[in-house]
């Protein structure tokens, strides 16, 4: 990204905080901002990683920092090589590199495993045999402290069974190391919480080396603290880990810099489930097609479905960051998309139901190329030729057998403008047997060449065509919102919109639209924002999808 592009707005309770520590905080002296975007990879990215991104990558780049990418791979079975480099190509794709590396927490296995062993050997962890109902009946309450049956074991017989809850003695819940902290905190995460337990599955990167796993809680610090991290963003739900976090990173020995926790809120928007364990469902159930379905709220699916990773990014910049949780109308998703491609998507013409129109005084073989401009809002995207003949397509859409108050497209006696064409009169029409509009007969007045108007003549209908001959055929899909409701409920099954993809085939495109490529976008004049499909396209049956309607319902 170039330089001043900011991503994310001035005014907003992080930047406060890095200026702070970068401008005032001595402690950071000679220190660079270093944040991290740590995903776990059990599943795709969606829109509200984008924003965690937009925070970690941008905030670091501002301030001459370093971001890593972090795959926070604790959790072994649900983890796979397939989200690894799809969390890649997203991040990627968003238009952020990893300067800081790329780095892996499974790589400090070791080291968390050496740490838990100093833990125990200093006295502030143990082994416990307790079942989790154990634990769980245990906990206390606001007023009772919780109670634990292990933690006065002397040190050197947790060591032994930690070892040998390492060398796979034990089955998974037998036992686990917990750090001993206070039974009796307000704070339940701070009650001797679990730092490590039996796991006997395999890690998509250590195999089966590991049959013990460290917590999340546990592992996160020390990732950040080996990373030399010093700004650790995180979603609101971690708050009442921040102690936790804090604990861990002070039993750490030798830290140069303590990384530091700090919560803002996650980003929800409307109709949109934002889960990975509801997406993987979604998946799953084939409820979609799958993760890079154009309606899911994935990366992978804005993108198929033609977001461009700036709209994206000015998304997120918009929305800005705060410590109160909100919801975003999805419209204001699709406003910033709209933003973007009415500047730098081309305008094309494409019938979606097409009827045909021939212009009976137009000579029989007679084929005009005209120049027509690629958009209107920006000149420097130039212009196109596109062919112009005797028999065209029209949009069923434009044509009424009568005509009607305020309506300007076609119809018997009526005149309408063809789009960098000719001024045409509708003449008549033929139906079929269920009086359905087969061909549309007009003639066209050779002094309006390039649309234009006689003196005196106001036209106030343009409609798009397409050349009949040099016609392509396509495939369109329209979507709708995957879901009915705004806020979507756990059953989400039950609020799926049965509605939400229409595949419209026979559709008739333009010449000049058999060369699109993957990751463009066009304006179907008056129809709405389309880019190829990148998984179903093929060479002579194309497939596009409709990004974005014209029209913006948002309210801002
Ligand atoms: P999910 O519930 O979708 O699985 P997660 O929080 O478990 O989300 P992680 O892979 O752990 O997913 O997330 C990586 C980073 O992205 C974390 O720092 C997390 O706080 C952040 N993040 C996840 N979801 C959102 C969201 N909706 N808005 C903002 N940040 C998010
Ligand atoms: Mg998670």
């Amino acid at each position: 990204m170039g330089e001043g592009n900011k991503v994310i707005s001035d005014n907003n309770f992080l930047k406060d905080i890095l200026r702070k520590d970068f401008f005032e905080n001595t402690d950071y002296k000679g220190v660079r901002i270093h944040t991290r975007f740590p995903p776990e990879p059990n599943g795709y990215l969606h829109i509200g990683h984008a924003k965690a991104i937009c925070i970690d990558f941008s905030l670091a780049q501002e301030y001459n920092g370093i971001c890593n990418l972090r795959m926070d791979d604790t959790n072994p079975g649900k983890e796979e090589k397939e989200y690894v480099s799809s969390i890649k190509e997203d991040v990627r794709w968003l238009g952020f590199s990893w300067e800081g590396g790329l780095c892996y927490a499974s790589d400090y296995f070791d080291f968390m495993y050496d740490f838990a062993v100093s833990l125990i050997k200093r006295g502030f962890a143990y082994v416990c045999n307790m079942t989790q109902e154990e634990v769980k009946a245990n906990r206390g309450d606001t007023k009772t402290p919780a109670k634990s049956f292990y933690r006065d074991r002397p040190a050197e017989e947790s060591l032994d069974l930690f070892a040998r809850m390492r060398s796979g003695e034990f089955p998974d819940g037998a036992m686990t190391v917990r750090a001993k902290i206070d039974l009796s905190s307000g704070n339940f995460n701070m009650r001797d919480p679990v730092i490590y337990r039996i796991c006997h599955k395999s890690h998509h990167r250590t195999g089966d080396r590991w049959c013990i796993y460290p917590m999340y809680d546990y592992a996160h610090p020390i990732e950040d603290a080996l990373e030399g991290i010093t700004h650790s963003f995180c979603t609101l739900e971690f708050e009442d880990h921040r102690p936790l976090y804090n604990w861990v990173v002070d039993h750490m020995e030798n830290l140069t810099i303590k990384p530091k926790q700090i919560e803002f809120a996650r980003l929800n928007v409307t109709g949109m489930v934002m889960s990975k364990r509801k997406l993987k469902k979604l998946v799953d159930l084939k409820l979609v097609d799958g993760w890079d379905d154009p309606r899911m709220p994935t990366i992978c699916g804005l993108r198929r479905r033609g977001f461009t990773p700036s709209s994206i990014r000015n998304f997120c910049e918009k929305i800005g960051v705060s410590k109160v949780a909100s919801t975003v109308d999805y419209k204001f998703l699709e406003h910033c998309l709209r933003n973007d491609l009415n500047l730098h998507a081309n305008r094309v013409m494409a019938i979606i139901d097409p009827v045909n129109l021939i212009i009976t005084n137009y000579p029989d073989n007679k084929i005009e190329e005209l120049l027509i401009e690629n958009n209107p809002n920006n000149v420097s995207c130039g212009n196109r030729k596109v062919k112009f003949s005797k028999n065209l397509y029209m949009e069923r859409s434009d044509f009424l057998k009568e005509s009607k108050k305020g309506y300007h497209r076609l119809f018997p006696g009526g005149k309408v403008r063809l789009k960098g064409a000719y001024v045409v009169e509708c003449i008549g029409y033929d139906l079929d047997e269920d009086e359905k509009v087969t061909t549309v007969y007009a003639t066209y007045d050779p002094e309006t060449k390039g649309g234009n108007t006689r003196e005196g003549e106001k036209i106030k209908g343009t409609i798009h065509w397409v050349e009949k001959e040099s016609a392509i055929d396509a495939t369109v899909k329209i979507y709708e919102n995957l879901f009915l409701a705004d806020i979507i409920p756990d059953d989400f099954e039950e609020v799926l919109n049965p509605n939400s993809l229409k595949v419209v085939s026979g559709c008739k495109l333009e010449e000049s639209l058999a060369s699109a490529k993957i990751g463009e976008n066009f304006q179907f004049m008056r129809q709405g924002y389309f880019c190829l499909d990148n998984k179903d396209s093929r060479e002579g049956s194309l497939v596009f999808n409709r990004s974005v309607a014209l029209k913006d319902s948002y309210k801002g």
